[in-house]
């Protein structure tokens, strides 16, 4: 199956390193499906702002003509959907509609104040790229309702949900995904998946996928990876 990481933050945002060191390493280490997902338009973090779009853009276009039959190499962004940083009439959807897929952090997330997934709706209207859910506490964020209705809603929307490997999104000493192992046994096949590690400043974590892709194996869910 493929080795994917998904969730590379760089110098456009709060990451340390650039896009090519980011892919030089992901090569060493043999992940082979790289995604970019710098914030876009927080005010939490260091994100990438209009005048950065373009050379955002440009410069990743050019990395995957220089490393085409190497890696894939994919460019995203990762949005803020806690309140009050989620202002979707400020987004440039031109550029977002411009990108290979779009992380939403924070969708239905009580404990950071997360816009409901039914609000984020009006925004996905207007985007045509895949749009996902970086790690999400799916058994705490979506406790109360059906497994079954929620496979529905993000099948129907056709949200995919990110397996977040980072240390940081952890509970029970336990990824968040492996917290909600009912729910990708009985609909993982329904509901599409990224795998991501969400990197910023340790290049050793571009490998931290290990546990997503035996989770993945586990379940047989190879064919719900989105790219
Ligand atoms: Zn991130």
């Amino acid at each position: 199956m493929e080795r994917m990481n998904l969730h590379l933050h760089t110098k456009y945002s709060d990451g340390i390193f650039s896009p090519a060191e980011l892919i030089e390493a992901a090569i060493h280490y043999g992940i082979n499906v790289v995604g970019f997902a710098d914030h876009y338009l927080t005010t939490k973090t260091t994100a990438i702002e209009s005048y950065a779009e373009k050379p955002y853009l440009e410069e990743i276009t050019k990395l995957k003509k220089r490393y085409a039959n190497v890696v894939r190499i994919y460019a995203g962004v990762e949005i803020d959907c806690s309140h009050p940083e989620f202002r979707p009439e400020r987004y440039n959807y031109e550029f977002l509609n411009n990108l290979d897929f779009i992380l939403l952090e924070y969708v239905n997330d009580g404990a950071h104040d997360g816009v409901s997934l039914q609000d984020t709706l009006p925004m996905l209207e207007k985007i045509s790229v895949p749009v996902g859910l970086a790690h999400n506490d799916i058994g705490r964020n979506f406790e109360g309702i059906g497994h079954d209705v929620l496979a529905e809603f993000l099948s129907t929307h056709g949200i995919f949900i990110e397996l977040d490997t980072s240390r940081r999104y952890r509970r029970f000493e336990m990824p968040y995904y492996r917290i909600a192992a009912d729910f990708f046994r009985d609909y993982g096949q329904t509901v599409k998946l990224s795998i991501g590690s969400d990197v910023h400043a340790e290049i050793d974590e571009v490998a931290n996928i290990g546990d997503a892709v035996n989770f993945i194996k586990k379940y047989n869910l190879a064919n719900s990876l989105i790219f």
